[in-house]
């Protein structure tokens, strides 16, 4: 979906859309969208410099990286973004333009806004970086697999506290001198 710039009105456009699953060319290893994505944005300009500020909403299904179940959980960003027309720079003005740096400000090529871009976009900046089903996810044992969250299995109590045993190696050394 794309806005042409030429063809807004004066006044601030409000854009709802919601787009199907496979026109947001999501790509992530452990993740994938479940549900339309829905776009909601108020986008005002004056001239060609445009802000963009809304939320979009899906749903993602993810493994969780400790019990490896699958979940699916609804997912939203939220935005509130200028975006400038890209300037023709010269390699100077670039360098100061990048210590500038204005997290906020992105460029667009100043003629169509392209939506489905800023919506990939927001989604994968709002993706966490691990998936876990819940923050205290006990996990899978790493010896039987039992899912530790279910019940506890039998090999933690046979394991010496860590601690323990540093000390333990090192009274042996001790003793063996
Ligand atoms: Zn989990
Ligand atoms: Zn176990």
């Amino acid at each position: 979906m794309f806005i042409e710039i030429e063809d807004l009105k004066p006044e601030p456009l409000q854009v709802h859309h919601v787009f199907p699953i496979e026109e947001i060319k999501f790509a992530h290893d452990d993740a994938a969208l479940n549900a339309p994505i829905a776009a909601d944005f108020m986008l005002t300009h004056r001239d060609r410099d445009l802000r963009v500020d809304g939320t979009v909403e899906t749903a993602i299904r993810f493994r969780c990286s400790r019990c490896m179940k699958e979940f699916s959980r609804p997912f939203s960003a939220s935005f509130d973004l200028d975006y400038l027309p890209q300037p023709k720079w010269t390699t100077e003005d670039a360098e100061i333009e990048l210590h500038d740096g204005d997290m906020d400000v992105a460029y667009y090529d100043g003629i169509a806004f392209d939506v489905n871009l800023l919506v990939l976009e927001q989604i994968e900046l709002a993706m966490p970086m691990q998936f876990t089903c819940r923050e205290d996810c006990k996990g899978l044992c790493y010896k039987c697999g039992a899912d530790l969250n279910e019940a506890a299995c039998l090999c933690g109590s046979e394991e010496p506290d860590s601690r323990m045993s540093v000390l333990l190696e090192y009274k042996n050394k001790k003793v063996d001198k």
